[in-house]
């Protein structure tokens, strides 16, 4: 492909290609029994966002079902600067994926010889651009969440199934987003977001002992937004009760970012608007990303 166009690229396996051309195996046991892990990484102003934290979570979830990426990862840390660079584009949603690769039909994962590698550069728009001013509804999911002792949510592997059906609730009840609920009862997370509730002030959100994904825009919240506010966020267990009867509540994602959360089964949370501390924290999250800061 030219690398003077701007758009969409995939770097498959060592080659640079445009999306139509990115093809993977039938055989591979990412595709058959979503054997695989993967990352979503955004770049803001050409910087790849927290790139450390998204491939130590990655080589986390390499570990936990015994993969071995077929690059190092200094590989991959080239590759996806190159794949950025190749696109073209200065703010992207990079799609990094890790397959077992290509082996035989049967479980097996050890008749995978090679593990696959994909990154796709492309541009994500997650929830539609009033929400974020006017916050946005969300349903309580029937569907608890795996339990961890099944299938870590720690692991950001190739099957989501247990989120899809949860997001299948949401999209039925006419929202973009559901709260998952751990099978004892706890909230865990959403289907593709953390979440956090405040309540006079205070921040709290569920811990990763509830069975949740180690989101990099958690801790970024967690470690840099909220004390830039000279706010504290406990990490702590909570019933769903506790979330309608919050002040605020917000949901963070790489693709979503920071977006407030408006009603939750159709009861209005506080006064059914983005609350104040959620706005100062979505726009000291915009003023961070924007910053010439350097990579993290
Ligand atoms: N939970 C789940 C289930 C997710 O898939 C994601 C990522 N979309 C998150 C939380 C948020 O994690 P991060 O901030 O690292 O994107």
């Amino acid at each position: 492909m030219t690398l003077t166009a701007t758009g969409p690229v995939v770097w498959i396996d060592g080659r640079l290609v445009s999306p139509d051309e990115a093809m993977v195996s039938v055989y591979d046991h990412g595709l058959l029994y979503g054997d695989g892990v993967f990352e979503g990484i955004r770049v803001y102003g050409g910087r790849i966002f927290k790139m450390k934290s998204h491939l130590d979570r990655l080589w986390g979830g390499c570990e936990a079902i015994r993969l071995t990426p077929a690059v190092s990862r200094a590989e991959l840390e080239a590759a996806l600067r190159e794949a950025v660079s190749a696109s073209g584009l200065k703010d992207a949603y990079i799609r990094l994926v890790l397959t077992r690769g290509k082996g035989s039909l049967g479980l097996n994962p050890n008749h995978c010889p090679k593990s696959g590698t994909i990154i796709i550069v492309d541009r994500i728009h997650l929830y539609p651009t009033e929400m974020y001013e006017k916050g946005m509804p969300i349903i309580v999911a029937k569907r608890p969440r795996i339990p961890a002792e099944c299938l870590d949510p720690a692991i950001k592997s190739l099957n989501y199934l247990n989120n899809i059906l949860a997001k299948v609730e949401a999209i039925d009840a006419g929202v973009h987003e559901a709260i998952m609920l751990n099978t004892q009862g706890f909230v865990s997370e959403c289907t593709g977001d953390n979440i956090f509730v405040i309540k006079g002030g205070a921040i709290a959100t569920p811990p990763v002992s509830a069975g949740i994904l180690r989101g990099v825009t958690r801790r970024f919240v967690i470690d840099t937004l909220a004390p830039t506010l000279g706010l504290k966020v406990a990490e702590r267990s909570m019933k769903v009760e506790e979330v309608l009867a919050a002040d605020e509540v917000f949901l963070t994602g790489t693709a979503a970012e920071v977006i407030g959360v408006s009603r939750i089964d159709g009861h209005a949370i506080g006064s059914g608007v983005v609350g104040p501390i959620t706005k100062r924290l979505e726009a000291e999250f915009k003023r961070n990303v924007a910053k010439d800061a350097p990579e993290d």
